[in-house]
């Protein structure tokens, strides 16, 4: 079966290929009655609520931040002191998931924030250099695919810096 042509939601989760619904994974409703793994889950062929297209959809994976445990510890301070405790995680919002397409951006992005760091440039002065809002800049790094075209030949740019440096060194 041919793979549709999905476009990608700023997260990396696919919007359904005929009617750009964003919730395509709401069509996600599965009866068991026991638990499923994901793979089994996404086996099925999925019906957009709105347009009927029906067809398969990549299944999330488990998010690297929390491994899937949905929150992180953390130590937090400000003006009263410093307090310690469980909240949910902030790069998959507490679903323990996040898409293919943001775990595989986030995998290319490790090598370019090293790279960075051992130049010893902070985000801002790289974003700058690479004329692109820190603020976009920093969620491309999260995994986040680009909102502007400068975001996009930012990443762009970086990933053709890093393949250079490695055919050097
Ligand atoms: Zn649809
Ligand atoms: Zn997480």
């Amino acid at each position: 079966m041919a793979e549709p042509n999905f476009t990608y939601r700023r997260d990396g989760f696919p919007l359904c290929p005929r009617c750009e619904e964003d919730e395509v994974y709401s069509m996600v409703a599965i009866r068991a009655t026991e638990p499923i793994t994901l793979e089994a889950a996404f086996k099925e062929e999925f019906r957009c609520y709105r347009c009927s297209w029906q067809g398969m959809i990549p299944p999330p994976v488990t998010c690297p931040d929390c491994e899937g445990r949905r929150q992180t510890y953390r130590i937090a301070c400000g003006p009263d002191g410093c307090d310690t405790g469980y909240s949910p995680c902030s790069l998959c919002g507490g679903t323990g998931l996040i898409s293919q397409t943001q775990a595989e951006r986030i995998q290319q992005a490790k090598p370019i924030r090293d790279e960075r760091k051992s130049r010893g440039v902070s985000l801002m002065e790289e974003a700058k250099r690479l004329g692109v809002k820190a603020s976009e800049w920093s969620g491309i790094k999260r995994g986040d695919l680009p909102e502007t075209p400068e975001g996009e030949r930012a990443w762009q740019k970086r990933l053709k810096e890093i393949k250079e440096k490695d055919h050097v060194s």
